[in-house]
């Protein structure tokens, strides 16, 4: 019997699908850390080794370390006095480690050295006599870590120019500003310039503190989403980096859809897309990647490519106490 005639369906799901892969994507030096440091807690004490709050925001990695005996809670209360603890790499307030060292409890700061230059920042603005403007987004834990760096009332947060705007500072008040190390790149900008016009005297970091990694995953982004029909962006909703990458696609005109796995994707959305973009969060493995991949080799025949923004070789160091 001969092959039945492709219908027009099947030909439109054998047309070759351009995937244009972001590089860099997913881990960045700061994730690949906190992961170690949690992987290094265990080995040396044995499990359970506590985390506070998730790790790094993604469900896989979180659940492959509970896999192997961490135990994640919110708030140090939940950590028995005899047990290790790990703090995340979004950082805590102050009175974390104050709380841990009163309790005697062994604990290791997987804080990115990048948000640790924030605070250490934070704390010289106070000493100089500075009120702080911090631009974040209120609730993530990098902002509740960093302000919990000075005292309440020493630092007010903003997140848009509106906000801006509303300050009630006088345009002569010894003023500084900081910033979420996840942000939009785009949007503080504009926020920035709306502080400087409004406080001409306002103290900025020298570097700002958007850290490589977010810029270089926007950037990868802004190279391929004019060339896509749809990008999509592997990370969780509540992983601030990941959701400015979909923005970033969506104000270039191209539509994205943030998903954590592959079993997420609905076949409905390649419908009519020649050309794909995709790329992850900075809290995102590469294995969710090749996840990702496979699954849109199964609908479509895929013809892959990788555009590159930047190259990047950093790495930090762990903690002493897990090292000597
Ligand atoms: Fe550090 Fe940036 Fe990674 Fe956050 S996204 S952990 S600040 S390197």
């Amino acid at each position: 019997m001969n092959a039945p005639f492709p219908t027009s369906e099947t030909a439109a799901e054998r047309k070759p699908l351009n995937l244009l892969i972001a590089a860099p994507r997913g881990f960045c030096a700061g994730v690949d850390r906190a992961i170690e440091i949690v992987e290094k807690a265990l080995e040396r004490y044995g499990a359970p080794v506590y985390v506070r709050h998730e790790i790094v925001h993604n469900k896989y990695v979180v659940e492959g370390l509970k896999a192997k005996g961490a135990i994640f809670v919110e708030e140090l209360d939940e950590v028995p006095d005899d047990a290790p603890v790990v703090f995340s790499a979004h950082g805590v307030p102050k009175k974390v480690p104050a709380e841990a060292q009163r309790r005697k409890l062994l604990y290791v700061d997987a804080t990115c050295p990048l948000v640790s230059k924030v605070h250490r920042q934070a704390e010289r603005q106070i000493e100089k006599g500075r009120h702080i403007i911090f631009i974040g987004h209120e609730g993530h834990p990098e902002v509740i870590g960093t302000m919990g760096q000075v005292e309440p009332g020493q630092m007010t947060l903003v997140e848009t120019i509106e906000d801006v705007d509303k300050l009630p500072f006088e345009s002569d008040e010894p003023l500084a500003y900081l910033t979420q190390t996840t942000l939009s790149v785009d949007d503080t900008r504009e926020v920035i310039e709306a502080l400087e016009w409004r406080y001409p005297n306002i103290r900025g970091p020298k570097a700002e503190d958007i850290c490589y990694a977010t810029s270089n995953r926007q950037a990868a982004v802004k190279d391929l989403a004019p060339d896509c029909d749809l990008v999509l962006v592997i990370g969780a909703p509540n992983s601030s980096n990941s959701l400015r990458l979909v923005e970033v696609s969506e104000r270039l005109g191209t539509p994205a859809k943030l998903i954590q796995r592959a079993g997420e994707i609905d076949p409905a959305w390649l419908e009519g897309v020649e050309t794909l973009g995709l790329t992850a969060g900075a809290s995102a493995p590469e294995v969710l990647v090749r996840e990702v991949v496979d699954a849109i080799g199964k609908l479509r025949n895929v013809e892959e490519r990788t555009i590159t923004a930047a190259e990047e070789k950093m790495v930090f160091k762990l903690p002493r106490q897990l090292t000597e």
